[in-house]
């Protein structure tokens, strides 16, 4: 070996390991089979986070989830709940509880839509909207606030919409959950914010998942500054980047859009 190899072998030895941003913490991400929730569910993983990868029906999707993360050098585990209902919600945290003691970061994710106008949205359209997109997020932040005030710690980062800021013809349902976990984020992030939890509310435009397809996309674009669709990715890197230590530790109550310019305040 000569003198440089020497040197630079020492160097080598002497490197600190990389650690990742999020090394051994446990993350719960709803609605993680698919769309923004499986890149969420990905990135968090790929930062080192352990990750139970919700999901409602879609079982082979999730497991699939796993598997990439597994594929990654990460951990996960599929776990079946609708977040819409209560005894599910407690399910979901009792399993990932039992198998890892703790909970670091839940990202509210799970969403639908029953798009109509007003004057045909049934009830039901209406209640199936909020009890998942709203009703949801309030289950998942309790069970999960339980935790993490013991913890003294914990990120909760919300997926609302740009919808929730300006509204959208034919989806009043939708719009009005989305605008509801803007409010509920705000009041949440000031309840926790002593204990060093905070609360983010993340508000993707038009991304190209599974929700929006189908949606033409001419009508939309024109309304998007940066003239294309999102990809999942690029949500889940803020939120990637919410739930980081220290990097993101003094942001808390706060709404912010990838959205590709489609609302500037
Ligand atoms: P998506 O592709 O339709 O995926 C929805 C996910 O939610 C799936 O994993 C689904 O699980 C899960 N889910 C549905 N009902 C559930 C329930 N009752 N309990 C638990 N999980 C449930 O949707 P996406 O486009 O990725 O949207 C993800 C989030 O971003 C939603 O909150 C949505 O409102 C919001 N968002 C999306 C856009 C967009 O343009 N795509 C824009 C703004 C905001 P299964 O696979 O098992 O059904």
């Amino acid at each position: 070996m000569n003198g440089v190899d020497l040197i630079e072998d020492t160097l080598m030895s002497e490197a600190p390991m990389a650690t990742k941003r999020l090394q051994d913490q446990v993350a719960i991400v709803t609605g993680a089979s698919r769309g923004i929730g499986r890149a969420i569910a990905r990135q968090l993983a790929a930062e080192g986070a352990i990750v139970g990868v919700n999901y409602a029906s879609s079982s082979a999707a999730a497991d699939a989830v796993v598997a990439e993360i597994a594929d990654m050098g990460g951990q996960a585990i599929a776990i079946q709940a609708d977040v819409s209902q209560s005894d599910q919600v407690d399910a979901l945290f009792s399993t990932v509880m039992e198998q890892w003691s703790r909970v670091d970061i839940l990202v509210n994710n799970a969403g639908i839509t029953r798009d109509t106008l007003l004057l045909r949205m049934k009830p039901e359209d209406w209640h199936a909207v909020i009890d998942l997109n709203l009703s949801g997020v309030f289950l998942c932040t309790k069970a999960a606030s339980k935790i993490m005030l013991k913890q003294r710690s914990g990120r909760i980062i919300n997926i609302s919409s740009v919808v929730g800021e300006m509204g959208n013809a034919g989806q009043a349902n939708y719009s009005a959950a989305k605008a509801g976990v803007i409010g509920f984020t705000k009041a949440v992030a000031k309840e926790l914010a002593p204990r060093g939890i905070t609360v983010n509310a993340v508000a993707p435009g038009f991304i190209a998942t599974d929700m929006t397809h189908g949606i033409a996309a001419d009508d939309i674009l024109k309304f998007i500054p940066l003239g294309r669709y999102g990809e999942p990715d690029e949500v889940a890197g803020l939120v990637q980047f919410l739930a980081s230590s220290p990097a993101a530790a003094y942001i808390t109550g706060q709404v912010i859009n990838v959205d590709g310019g489609m609302v500037m305040a």
